[in-house]
């Protein structure tokens, strides 16, 4: 049998709470395995400095937003932070049909929907060690204004109470450890027999 051919990609569904790290230990992840691809989000957020259209996300309007859900383009959405976020099924279904393995870096919201709607993938949520120090990150980056910080604070206890119901939890308290941690997932997934995780 050639394996080659017969690989199937493999979904990873990351969610954490914004300033848990997830962006700096997926960027991580994607060093050390440069074939796993990132899904691009669609976004009606507003771009931030250093953000590059189609590759952070692509950056659409409220109107052209709402488009796509009417004609099913999306695998799963949610309105996060006040604003809405998708992932097209075109991503999924490009990925799947090239055998790629591909990070989802979305909220529980979405996470619930593709577990639900897919009935597959890997489920990886990743928590800060404790909400002070998750309130020093936000601040620290700088990216953020004092009442949007404080809205993400809310919303991070509320998504830390989905943690449970995912396959891993990653605490990140260390970033090398939570990258040993989260390559040791990805090496032990690929490792399972075709099927059990694959799109
Ligand atoms: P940020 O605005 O900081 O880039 O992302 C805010 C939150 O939106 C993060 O928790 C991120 O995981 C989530 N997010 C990004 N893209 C998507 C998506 O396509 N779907 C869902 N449901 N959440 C997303």
């Amino acid at each position: 049998m050639n394996r080659e051919t017969k690989r199937k990609g493999i979904l990873f569904v990351i969610s954490a709470p914004s300033g848990a790290g997830k962006t700096t230990l997926c960027a991580e992840a994607m060093k050390i395995f440069p074939d796993i691809r990132m899904s691009v989000s669609c976004t009606t957020r507003k771009m931030r400095q250093g953000e590059i259209e189609g590759v952070d996300y692509n950056f659409i309007n409220h109107d052209q937003f709402k488009n796509m859900i009417k004609k099913g383009a999306f695998a799963e959405w949610a309105e996060v932070h006040g604003e809405m976020y998708g992932t097209s099924v075109e991503t999924i279904r490009k990925a799947e049909a090239e055998g790629i393995d591909l990070i989802l870096d979305i909220d529980w919201q979405g996470a619930k929907q593709i577990r639900e709607s897919l009935n597959t993938g890997v489920y990886i949520f990743i928590l800060p060690p404790n909400i002070a120090e998750l309130e020093k990150r936000l601040k620290g980056r700088g990216k953020d204004t004092e009442e949007v910080i404080k809205r993400r604070l809310n919303n991070a206890k509320r998504e830390i109470e989905h943690a449970h119901s995912y396959d891993y939890n990653i605490i990140n308290d260390n970033l090398k450890e939570s990258v040993t941690c989260l390559k040791s997932i990805i090496i032990a997934e690929r490792c399972r027999p075709a099927g059990h995780n694959s799109i």
